[in-house]
């Protein structure tokens, strides 16, 4: 706008600091700058249409002026709080057991879009986030260019300041997204979708398969890990009868030999109209021993909000009508 650029050190802390404020009122700038502010940006934060609570999870709907919606989930940890947010209106990954997917791809989300996710979920809650999770609706890679923006806002020192160690992204294995993210700016926390040991039974569950087969997901992980010295999660999500087999467990210890990552082990929130369900306790605890016996590093994912459809792959943006 061609203000100074020290004028930012006064605004940034105002907007996205503890005031989290919503005018630029009060700011001690001078008038011609207010002015100019005033008319040049705007404080318009998506539209909060409804808010499911829960003792581990929020759930929140957003509208946005266009009327898409898109949901945020505020995660209550015992050691802190995380906003985990969307990155797209819909998902066009097609993955087969997940709702996200089912809402075709309608657009990418824009930079204010995700951080206004954050400043309203931390607005309404009064909790300002430890950590985000960029694993809502969406695939984060393939709106690499704004999912950065939004990081560099995210760990601004003058603003929310959030390390990029708390800050981690799923992908579900956009291979050159994954080598791109190495090189950038924020080289955050990085989560792989893997759900599956071989390309076979991979691609029946995850289309994008056939366009990154493991090997080369795989191969970029190992990539991102050397080059950061960062240890990779990969998510494993348990389908009763499907990827749960100790076979399967040994493939995938196969599959990560010396490679510096550990697999953090999902239970499948299975939905009303699922052709999946999700592995028995014992299965998911012989699968998590014949890990270890690999010499695998391995944890299990508390689930989250799963009462109010707010955990891994219950997030549709429908509402309350996505009630279980
Ligand atoms: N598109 C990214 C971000 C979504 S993260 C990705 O694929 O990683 C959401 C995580 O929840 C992914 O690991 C996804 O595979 C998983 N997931 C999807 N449906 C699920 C379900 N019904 N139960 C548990 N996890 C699920």
């Amino acid at each position: 706008m061609g203000e100074r650029a020290s004028r930012a050190d006064t605004i940034f802390p105002a907007v996205y600091g503890e005031r989290l404020a919503d005018t630029f009122d009060g700011l001690p700038l001078n008038t011609a700058t207010l002015e100019r502010l005033r008319s040049g940006l705007t404080f318009t934060l998506p539209e909060r249409i409804q808010t499911l609570t829960s003792d581990t999870a929020d759930k929140y709907l957003w509208r946005l002026s266009d009327g898409c919606t898109v949901e945020s989930v505020l995660m209550k940890h015992e050691f802190g709080h995380n906003i985990c947010v969307s990155t797209q209106v819909g998902c066009n990954m097609g993955c087969a057991f997940c709702v996200s997917g089912r809402l075709k791809r309608r657009r990418d989300l824009t930079v204010s879009e995700m951080a206004g996710q954050v400043v309203g979920t931390a607005r309404h809650s009064g909790i300002r986030p430890g950590g985000i999770s960029i694993m809502g609706i969406g695939e984060p890679l393939e709106n690499f260019d704004n999912v950065l923006d939004f990081i560099g806002i995210m760990t601004y020192p003058k603003g929310f300041d959030i390390g990029i160690k708390h800050i981690t992204l799923s992908t579900c294995g956009v291979v050159p997204g994954i080598y791109k993210l190495a090189e950038s700016a924020y080289p955050v926390n990085l989560a792989i979708s893997l759900h599956a040991p071989t390309d076979e039974l991979r691609g029946k569950l995850m289309p994008i398969t056939r366009r990154y087969p493991i090997s080369e997901v795989m191969g970029a992980a190992r990539d991102y890990s050397e080059k950061l010295n960062r240890r990779i999660t990969l998510e494993y999500v348990m389908l009763d009868g499907v990827n749960d087999s100790d076979e399967c467990a040994a493939q995938l210890a196969g599959l990560i030999g010396s490679m510096n990552a550990y697999v953090n082990l999902i239970r499948y929130n299975s939905g009303a109209d699922s052709e999946f369900r999700c592995s028995p306790h014992e299965r998911i605890m012989g699968f998590y021993d014949t890990l270890k016996k690999h010499g695998v590093g391995v944890t299990m994912r508390r689930s989250l909000g799963d009462t109010i459809n707010a955990a891994c792959g219950q997030l549709s943006a429908h509402g309350s009508d996505n009630k279980a």
